[in-house]
């Protein structure tokens, strides 16, 4: 009944650092989870095997099958994430083909793909956007954009990386708003407890490598 299971999931980069050692986890579908832990404890390591950036060792099953080479190169259409640096993300000329160049690789038809455009940019309050040029936003319209950019795909899991970097009061609440009124599983790695509080039911903390609490966030919050 898990979405995802992760079980003795380990990680070491190609220079021989380890980054993971031995986690296990398990998300249910609806969940919200703030992924908490100091700088190098593995959250990106893990954000990026979830969503099969990564080959981890050890076992992953999405939807209860196995991972294999074939379904984690399908599983950006599942797991959608955005990354710390909009930049990263934002590589076509236009903010409509941004956000269509994932239902486009989908091989959604057009009527959909105009759909879910127009949905995505409507959810991050870009209308208007279609002709706009991502790489001239403003930094916060970039980071609304690369989210509309993965919304389009109506990913099941939605993973944000310190998604409130460098977004102002009134930008924070605005993607509360946002975050909460979407159905996906949400995975929020974020240094800001204040924000998670307002969305997450689940607080996951590591520590260099491992999982070291896993509990309820409002238990959590008590424990701070
Ligand atoms: P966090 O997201 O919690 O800051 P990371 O997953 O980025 O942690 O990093 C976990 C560990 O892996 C750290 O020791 C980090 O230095 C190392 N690491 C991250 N990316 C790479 C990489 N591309 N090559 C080698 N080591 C890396
Ligand atoms: P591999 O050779 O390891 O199968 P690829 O080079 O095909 O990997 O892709 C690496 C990863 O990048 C994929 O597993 C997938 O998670 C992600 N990815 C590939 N294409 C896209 C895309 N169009 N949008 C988002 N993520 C993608």
């Amino acid at each position: 009944e898990s979405l995802i299971s992760l079980r003795n999931v380990g990680y070491r980069y190609r220079d021989g650092t380890v980054a993971l050692h031995g986690i296990s986890l398990d998300v249910k579908k609806g969940e919200r989870i703030g992924l908490i832990g100091a700088n190098g404890a593995g959250k990106s390591t893990l954000a990026l095997i979830l969503s099969g950036v990564l080959k981890p060792c050890g076992e992953y099953f999405f939807e209860g099958r196995p991972v294999t080479d074939k379904v984690r190169g399908e599983l950006w259409k599942r797991v959608g994430m955005v990354f710390q640096d909009p930049m990263d993300q934002l590589f076509c000329p236009s903010c409509r083909e941004e956000v269509a160049f994932g239902p486009e690789n989908m091989e959604l038809d057009g009527e959909e793909v105009d759909n879910r455009v127009r949905w995505a940019m409507n959810c991050v309050n870009l209308a208007g956007y279609d002709d706009r040029v991502p790489h001239r936003l403003s930094g916060g319209e970039q980071r609304r954009l690369v989210l509309a950019s993965v919304l389009s795909m109506r990913p099941e899991v939605l993973i944000l990386d310190e998604p409130t970097n460098n977004l102002d009061p009134e930008s924070e609440s605005e993607l509360i708003k946002i975050l909460d009124s979407l159905e996906s599983t949400l995975i929020i790695i974020s240094h800001d407890l204040c924000f998670l509080s307002f969305l997450c039911d689940r607080a996951v903390v590591m520590h260099r490598g491992h999982i070291v609490m896993d509990l309820p966030f409002q238990d959590f919050m008590k424990h701070e």
